[in-house]
């Protein structure tokens, strides 16, 4: 997830009208990734659509209101329905529009933990995210792997630890050679890491490592926020999460407090971002 915190405050504060009329103005964009993948982006995060003579496989659905633009951009690359909506993991604004493509008769596969989450009422970072109805619920769960053969596709869903939350997964489109990371990569800088739901900054470097042992230096990223990637930006993200995780872990072993730490800027020499907040959960993951 990632929106700076104005816009969830606007979202809580405001009348309903007004915060529907927000996503009156977004605008759905593609982008082709391959002659049958494409990345759509709109608000929240990235959507991954599969096409071919199977249907429709799409990778998060962004937020309810979007719905209808989402399915129209759709409906731009193919006439097949969604039949398939994988989750990289339970955050609002990736899987929001869950009930909307499951009340169509798309099955929602995610992580166990990640469909745990929503059947309960949640609070991620700002803002409150109730239980969905049961339409909106993933039908198909696993724990470690699950694989589709889907559109002359494997696609291997890969849950490697707990990272951003202890529900995330990756989406694995082996012949086609791209990979949809959720919010465990993303490209704003400095990301944000739920460790009130089981996400931690070791988990984050542990799960992002073990991505760079299944992709090549080919393979086409789609990251939970942001442009296309490659192998070498989750690498040189790697180095980051390592490196600003090192500064913080020294300061703890001199006994330092979180006060200290953020004082000491330990993000230096990285972002954008919200340093704080990331620093505070990099602290909480690592202090004893
Ligand atoms: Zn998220």
């Amino acid at each position: 997830m990632r929106h700076p915190a104005f816009v969830f405050s606007s979202l809580l504060w405001l009348p309903a009208a007004l915060a529907a009329q927000d996503f009156d103005t977004v605008e759905i964009s593609a982008t082709q990734v391959t002659p049958s993948i494409y990345m759509l982006q709109g608000s929240g995060g990235n959507v991954g659509v599969s096409i071919g003579d199977d249907g429709t496989l799409i990778v998060d659905d962004q937020f309810a209101p979007l719905t209808d633009k989402i399915l129209a951009a759709i409906a731009e690359l193919t006439d097949e329905p969604v039949e398939y909506v994988v989750n990289t993991h339970f955050h609002y604004d990736h899987t929001d529009g869950n009930e909307n493509f499951g009340g169509m008769g798309a099955a929602i596969v995610a992580h166990e933990n990640a469909r745990v989450r929503m059947t309960t009422d949640q609070f991620v970072r700002v803002r409150p995210q109730p239980a969905y109805s049961p339409e909106g619920l993933p039908e198909i769960t696993f724990d470690q792997s699950v694989r589709l053969h889907f559109n002359g596709q494997t696609i291997d869903i890969l849950h490697l630890g707990n990272a951003h939350t202890d529900g995330d997964a990756v989406i694995y489109f082996r012949e086609a050679n791209v990979m949809h990371t959720g919010d465990v990569f993303v490209r704003y800088g400095l990301p944000f890491i739920d460790v009130g739901n089981g996400g931690s900054i070791n988990g984050m470097i542990r799960f992002v490592d073990a991505i760079t042992h299944v992709i090549d230096q080919d393979t086409a990223v789609i990251p939970g926020h942001g442009a296309v990637a490659s192998r070498q930006d989750v690498v040189e993200y790697a180095v980051m999460l390592r490196t600003i995780r090192d500064r913080v872990q020294d300061a703890i072993d001199q006994g330092r407090s979180l006060q200290q730490i953020l004082q000491s800027n330990p993000t230096q020499g990285f972002g954008p971002g919200d340093a704080e907040e990331f620093v505070t959960n990099v602290y909480n993951g690592l202090a004893p």
